[in-house]
């Protein structure tokens, strides 16, 4: 909204917006401060400070040159609007809704204006209030206009990402639907084949056999279902198991995919006996394991997938991780698909693997459940080796898991 120059208290607004910029350092301070009160509370995982460092001083500057120049506009080319902007990309980027953004604002109105109202103390009694309003009334339109700037911002990417998740979930109907009539399907014709008197022994064994795999295909697509669904909002991780067990649990549930692969699943020895989450790690291995043996490579003679893990990180007990990697000799993956790996409906041999089964969900559910965590989930694709390794950390961080580690002589882990 435009100001009127020539009613407009110039010198008072300069000396206020050069005090408000002597005291910016101040102000950011107190506002995050405040923020990451608010934050402990909400127990908000993300709070990097410095990319607000670099923003919130920003603000400030252009709050202070908008309440010095009244023939100053704050538009869309203004600078503050683009910092205004980034923040609403920082903000959204962290996973925060509209309402703490709007808070945050909240936050620095009550402290711009503290400020505004301590320095207005310090000036000459002979200043018409009127003066006072009228900064007062700049300052508080040159908040509204970048709140909106930081807010619609923000809105317009939740938006688009709102769009996008739909489209990819439409996707994913559709490939589900498609994979479960497939399986369902081979069901129905292999048993009405069983029914079928003239049908030798030895073909039997064989429609037997389509059912069965065709039913545990179903159960994991099923399983995969039942995980995403609960992925973002479960907190139920509190079965701990020690890792070579939960690692044994994971390779005989995948036993007989694995034999009718001909795939050799191995696990190092030297696995930590460490205490782990058994849901999050039992789901994790046998994601990655099923894609071990699903992608292996029917060229190579001998086909393996093998689990091996250490702790590692620094020495002080915080930050360490354990971390856990599946290899394997199949076919890798191409250098250019290995960026999306871990994104949700994502599958790279999409045209090339036509018997892989498969919704591209398995990846996305264990870094969304390793995250949950505080984890991490990515894939190393070493020149010197064949395959791929598929790899998750998760944090380990209690002193009886560090101890458990090191009496690694005494009590070794089993092998499958
Ligand atoms: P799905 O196997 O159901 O397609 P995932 O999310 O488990 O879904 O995997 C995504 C994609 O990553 C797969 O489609 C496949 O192209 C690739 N991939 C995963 N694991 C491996 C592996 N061990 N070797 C080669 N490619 C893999």
């Amino acid at each position: 909204m435009p100001t009127d120059p020539f009613t407009y208290p110039v010198e008072l607004a300069a000396t206020l917006a050069d005090r408000l910029r002597t005291a910016k350092q101040e102000l950011v301070t107190q506002w995050l401060n405040r923020i990451s009160e608010r934050v402990a509370i909400a127990k908000r995982k993300v709070f990097p400070t410095h990319a607000l460092i670099n923003h919130v001083p920003l603000l400030i500057e252009g709050i202070a040159g908008y309440l010095k120049r009244p023939e100053r506009e704050i538009d869309s080319k203004a600078p503050v609007v683009a910092k205004a902007m980034e923040l609403g990309a920082l903000r959204h980027g962290q996973g925060f809704d509209a309402y703490e953004l709007l808070k945050e604002y909240e936050m620095l109105g009550d402290i711009l204006f503290a400020f505004l109202r301590e320095s207005a103390e310090q000036i000459s009694d002979d200043v018409p209030r009127s003066h006072f309003l009228a900064v007062w009334q700049r300052m508080a339109q040159a908040i509204e206009l970048i709140r909106q700037a930081t807010v619609s911002h923000f809105l317009r990417l939740q938006s688009a990402q709102i769009n996008e998740r739909e489209s990819r979930l439409r996707r994913f109907n559709r490939t589900v639907a498609h994979e479960v009539k497939n399986k369902i399907n081979a069901i129905a014709n292999a048993s009405s084949m069983l029914s079928e008197n003239w049908v030798e022994q030895a073909e039997r064994a064989e429609f037997e056999q389509i059912i069965a795999r065709n039913a545990d295909g179903l159960k994991r697509t099923l399983e995969n279902l039942e995980s995403l669904s609960r992925s973002q909002a479960d907190s139920r991780h509190c079965r701990n198991i020690l890792l070579p067990e939960a690692a044994s649990e994971a390779v005989r549930e995948l036993k007989e995919a694995a034999e009718a692969k001909g795939v050799a699943v191995r696990i190092a020895d030297d696995l930590p006996p460490i205490e782990v989450d058994a849901a999050t790690v039992e789901l994790c291995l046998m994601n990655y394991l099923s894609n071990g043996i699903k992608y292996s490579d029917e060229k190579k003679g001998e086909r393996w997938v093998e689990i091996a893990a250490s702790v590692e990180g620094p020495d002080t007990e915080k930050d360490r991780e354990v971390i856990i990697r599946v290899h394997d000799n199949g076919i890798g993956v191409p250098a250019d698909k290995r960026d999306q790996l871990f994104q949700e409906f994502y599958r790279a041999h999409g045209e090339t693997v036509t018997d892989a089964e498969g919704t591209g969900l398995g990846l996305s559910i264990v870094r969304e459940t390793v995250e949950s965590i505080g984890g991490r989930a990515w894939a190393e694709f070493p020149a010197d080796a064949p395959g791929s390794v598929f790899a998750f950390a998760i944090p380990a961080r209690r002193s009886d898991d560090l101890v458990a580690t090191e009496d690694l002589s005494e009590n070794p882990p089993s092998t499958v």
